[in-house]
C-alpha cells in the first residue's frame, strides 16, 4: 500500500445559485471546497459525514459525472480532470462505481448475464460468447451467486443479491478502484453485513482500492483502513481508522462517534449533542465552518479558518485546539 492509485488535489465543486425574490445576486453553493487526499493501491478510504456534507458530490466529481470548478484528480498518474470525453471513457475501465440503489442502477429489461457482460463489451474486453459466459459465471461465483442467476432478471432478486450483481458488473473490467457511494445504506442489517464482508474479501483477494462513501460509522469501522470526515464541503479530519475511532482529534468527529452506540464500555463515547442546524453551504460561517455548532468554539474560531494539521498520533484535523478537552 505504498503507491497512490487516486490523488485528489484542492478539488472544488461549486454550483451557481440565484438569491433574492427576483433571482438577483449570484452566489455559490460550495458542495466540495478545497478537498485534498490520496487513496493507496489496495486501500479502503472511507468518506463520512452527515447527509448534505458533500461526500456524494465528491465521488461524482472524481468520476467526472459532475465537472469540478477547480483542482485536479489523478488516477494512477493520469490526470482525469484534463481528459477529453473519449480518453475518460477509456480510463473508466480502471475506476468503477457501485451506487446505493441497485434497483435503479440495473436495467430491469436486461438479464443478469447481459448486465455483467456490458462493461466487457463497452471496453472491448469481450471474447466470443463462450468466453463471455465463462467470465460472467466466474464473476457471479466471486460475489456468491449461482451460475443460474445469469439467466434471470434483476427483479427476481433481493436487495442484497441485486447489490452483488452490481458489484459483479463493477468487477468485470478488472478495475483498480471502486467508488462505493452509500453502497450498503439501503440494505437491511444482515444484507449490509454480508455485502461489507464481500467487499472486504474481494478487496483483499484482488488488491482493489475502495473509496467507501457512507454516513454509517458502524459500517465504516468494519471496512475502512483510513477515514476522512467531511463537514460543509471540507475534510475536517483524516487518519487511520483505529486511531480516529479511539481518539478523534476534531470536535465534529467526536460528536459523530458519540452518536454511535458501542457495546464495549472502554469504547463508549459520552453522547455530545450538537447545537443548531448544519449551516447553508451557500453561506458558510466565517473562520471555522463548524464553529456555530462546536461546544469548544472560542474567539479565534470566528476569525481564522483552521488548516488540516497533523497530530502526534498521525491524524490530521482542522481545528485550532491542539487537543480536545477531556470528557467529563
Ligand atoms: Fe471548534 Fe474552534 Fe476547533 Fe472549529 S476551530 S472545531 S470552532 S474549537
Amino acid at each position: 500500500m505504498t503507491t497512490p492509485i487516486l490523488d485528489v488535489h484542492q478539488l472544488r465543486t461549486w454550483y451557481p445559485v440565484r438569491r433574492g425574490l427576483l433571482g438577483r445576486g449570484a452566489a455559490w453553493l460550495r458542495a466540495v471546497d478545497d478537498v485534498t487526499f490520496t487513496v493507496m493501491r489496495g486501500e479502503t478510504l472511507a468518506i463520512v459525514g452527515e447527509s448534505g456534507c458533500g461526500k456524494s458530490t465528491l465521488g461524482r466529481t472524481i468520476l467526472r459525472f459532475v465537472e469540478p470548478t477547480e483542482g485536479n484528480v489523478w488516477l494512477d498518474g493520469h490526470r482525469i480532470t484534463e481528459m477529453s470525453r473519449v480518453e475518460l471513457r477509456r480510463l473508466r475501465r480502471h475506476m468503477q462505481v457501485v451506487f446505493q440503489d441497485p434497483a435503479s442502477s440495473l436495467s430491469p429489461r436486461m438479464r443478469v448475464r447481459d448486465i455483467i457482460a456490458e462493461p466487457l463489451v463497452n471496453f472491448g474486453l469481450a471474447g466470443d460468447r463462450a468466453a463471455v459466459d465463462a467470465r460472467v459465471a466466474d464473476l457471479l461465483c466471486q460475489v456468491g451467486l449461482p451460475r443460474s442467476a445469469a439467466e434471470r432478471y434483476p427483479h427476481e432478486f433481493s436487495g442484497g443479491q441485486r447489490q452483488r450483481i452490481a458489484i459483479a458488473r463493477a468487477l468485470a473490467p478488472e478495475p483498480d478502484l471502486i467508488i462505493c457511494d452509500e453502497a450498503v445504506s439501503a440494505l437491511d442489517t444482515s444484507s449490509k453485513a454480508q455485502i461489507v464482508n464481500l467487499l472486504s474479501d474481494l478487496q483483499q483477494r484482488l488488491g482493489l482500492a475502495l473509496l467507501f462513501i457512507s454516513h454509517d460509522l458502524a459500517v465504516v469501522e468494519h471496512i475502512a483502513d483510513r477515514v476522512a470526515v467531511m463537514y460543509l464541503g471540507k475534510i475536517v479530519e483524516i487518519g487511520e481508522r483505529a486511531a480516529l475511532f479511539e481518539q478523534p482529534a476534531h470536535p465534529y468527529t467526536r460528536a459523530l462517534l458519540s452518536a454511535v452506540l458501542d457495546p464495549s464500555p472502554a469504547r463508549r463515547h459520552a453522547r455530545i449533542m450538537l447545537r443548531g442546524e448544519v449551516p447553508s453551504p451557500i453561506d458558510p460561517p466565517s473562520g471555522c465552518r463548524f464553529r456555530t455548532r462546536c461546544p469548544y468554539a472560542f474567539d479565534r474560531c470566528a476569525a481564522e479558518e483552521p488548516e488540516l494539521r497533523e497530530r502526534p498520533n498521525g491524524q490530521s484535523a482542522a481545528c485550532h485546539l491542539d487537543a480536545l478537552p477531556a470528557l467529563s
